[in-house]
């Protein structure tokens, strides 16, 4: 079979690789679609510590079962998440699992989706970490639900809710995923803002924010919209301390701010005025990727309607086109790109 495998920081090969089949307590599955994010441009220029090369990528994954065991049989539609926490440390036990510190991810640890067959491992499935797709629901909306996922862990932990003014920060991928989800969840208002013009057009033409915001001002454009209060929740989409430290100057009274991307390893910090944190009761939060329960709930979303992903897949290009795929993301020019194995 075909899969695409990273070996060094600007290499990956799409090449022949012996079929997987599937070890205790394993399933195997026909991959259909796995879609590609700005991790994999990542992966691509710098490598990742998590991965010992070589490697096949891919880690937002949906397919078919051709391997069976326990609940699934040949043939079942299957999406399977990215993040595996271990089920059994503390964090886990107490349901926490997007922070288990023994988490494990497919494309990383395991071989991933940018593969015509692709083995699940034994963890996953331990975790509940294969759900079935919904009747309706085609494999490459499937894929979306990782990433879905983990926006929805993020406004979970922003407390998005009915009546919030929303300002998302950063128009990729998960930036309109995050105006869709907020819509959904209740949102007043929902402010789109990116420092590239052309890229927010794109995206606000698809997911129409109530305003499209960009330029050196975005805090008092911001201000402005929302009558001098502020925004109820700022979510930032980009790996831009920039962005962090805007985020902080635009938050409402009792807002929240969720520091949604991280930023780069060799530039995490910036400056923060405590005083509007202390004065303004503001609550700074992280997100660090999602849950099984997270992937199964955004798959629900997706199948009800409540978030649409259809038309955010901009780009479906055939395995051997991934680097393509990848360095359309890396340019900026896609919403979603899917890769069809
Ligand atoms: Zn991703
Ligand atoms: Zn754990």
């Amino acid at each position: 079979m075909k899969v695409a495998r990273f070996h060094t920081p600007g290499d990956i090969r799409v090449e022949e690789a012996p079929e997987p089949v599937a070890g205790p307590g394993e399933i195997t599955i026909r991959v259909r679609n796995c879609s590609t994010c700005g991790t994999d441009a990542k992966i691509y220029r710098h490598g990742h510590h998590h991965i010992r090369p070589p490697r096949v990528m891919g880690h937002e994954i949906a397919g078919e079962v051709v391997e069976g065991t326990g609940p699934w049989a040949p043939g079942d539609r299957v999406q399977v998440i990215a993040a595996i926490p271990c089920g059994e440390c503390r964090e886990c036990r107490r349901g926490r699992m997007t922070v288990c510190p023994n988490q494990e991810s497919m494309g990383y640890h395991y071989d991933g989706g940018f593969a015509e067959y692709m083995a699940v491992p034994a963890k996953v499935l331990a975790v509940d970490g294969v759900n079935r797709i919904p009747d309706g629901v085609g494999f490459a909306e499937a894929s979306v639900a990782e990433p879905l996922a983990c926006v929805l862990n993020g406004q979970e932990l922003a407390r998005v809710g009915e009546g919030d003014d929303v300002v998302v920060m950063g128009s990729g991928p998960i930036g309109c995923l995050h105006v869709r989800l907020a819509r959904s969840r209740g949102a007043a208002r929902v402010v789109l803002v990116d420092i590239n013009a052309g890229r927010l057009e794109m995206a606000a033409g698809l997911v129409h924010p109530d305003a499209a915001v960009h330029g050196e001002d975005v805090v008092e454009q911001v201000l402005k919209l929302t009558e001098g209060r502020g925004a109820d929740v700022v979510i930032t989409a980009a790996a831009s301390g920039a962005a962090q430290e805007q985020a902080l100057r635009m938050a409402a009274r009792q807002g929240r701010i969720s520091f949604f991307g991280g930023l780069p390893k060799d530039d995490p910090i910036i400056r923060c005025d405590s005083n509007l944190v202390h004065y303004r009761e503001l609550t700074i939060v992280g997100a660090n990727g999602s849950s099984p329960a997270h992937n199964a709930r955004a798959l629900g979303l997706i199948a009800d309607g409540s978030v649409p992903v259809t038309d955010l897949i901009t780009h479906r290009l055939p395995l051997e086109e991934v680097l393509e795929g990848i360095a359309v993301v890396g340019r900026g020019e896609a919403i979603k790109v899917t890769i069809e194995p």
